[in-house]
């Protein structure tokens, strides 16, 4: 069980794999507006970067589930490394299904909603970790502008239109649901290019340090390939949000 290599080839120094940079995460961070020794979930946590950078900045405690072992790895060692080695811990597993042992006051799932089989599960599977009155945080892509044709939005590397709402249709979604959205922190076409521009770099070195992987032909395409892709189609329609979740108040 574990993450294609391909990933971890594009995204093995990236310390975020979304498209969030350090200081969107700071500010999301912020925005939660949760005391010290507030608990968290982390579903599909990457290399940690968000839990571990909470647990240093705000005092969170938590636990974070992933398939990658390379990126779990980094996980643990980023823990050391600031120092909360003590108040998070990273898990290697499938977090589809994955519900928390005791009810945590964050459940977050930050660029896989696909482990719940799209936003509607994600939140349901969420919801079966947090405290009553806890507050869900959900990374989700959103069409910036809607693709013309299904033939532009697979460019953008979704299966079909279908996949991805635009914004306010993403935000309805969650009222939908039952659940009031009540912050968000979105990526921007710059913070885009942090997280896929820098997949070129990590590909461009890779293939010099590996000229006879078995993946070279795999990644000499895609480098070929990813520059122009991204910049004509992805940096142009798809926008990317963080949302924060509060279980809808019913007044009857
Ligand atoms: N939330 C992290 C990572 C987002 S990228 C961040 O923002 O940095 C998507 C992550 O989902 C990757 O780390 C990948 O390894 C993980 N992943 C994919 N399928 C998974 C599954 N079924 N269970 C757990 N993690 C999964």
């Amino acid at each position: 069980m574990d993450l294609p290599r391909i990933f971890t080839i594009r995204e093995s120094g990236h310390r975020i794999h979304n498209p969030l940079t350090p200081e969107k995460f700071a500010v999301l961070g912020e925005a939660l507006r949760l005391p010290p020794g507030t608990r968290v979930l982390d579903l599909a946590s990457g290399s940690g970067e968000m839990l571990c950078t909470w647990a240093r900045d705000l005092g969170f405690t938590g636990t974070g589930v992933d398939i990658s072992t390379l990126f779990t790895e980094q996980a643990r060692a980023r823990a050391e490394e600031l120092g909360v080695a003590d108040r998070v811990d990273f898990v290697h597993g499938d977090a589809a299904g994955h519900v928390a042992q005791e009810p945590v006051d964050l459940a977050a799932c930050v660029g896989a909603t696909w482990i719940g089989g799209g936003v509607p599960g994600t939140v349901e599977l969420l919801e079966r970790s947090l405290r009553p009155g806890g507050l869900m945080l959900v990374g989700e892509p959103y069409w910036r502008r809607t693709p013309p044709d299904e033939e532009t939005a697979k460019a953008c590397h979704a299966t079909s239109l279908a996949d991805f709402l635009p914004l306010h249709g993403l935000v309805g979604r969650f009222g939908e649901l039952g659940y009031d959205v009540v912050e968000m922190v979105l990526a921007d076409q710059d913070s885009w290019d942090r997280y896929s521009a820098a997949q070129w770099l990590a590909m461009r070195r890779w293939l010099d340090r590996n000229p006879d992987d078995e993946m070279v032909a795999e990644v000499r395409a895609e480098l070929d390939t990813e520059p122009v892709r991204y910049t004509r189609y992805s940096r142009e329609f798809l926008g990317w949000g963080g949302l924060r979740a509060h279980e809808a108040l019913t007044t009857c």
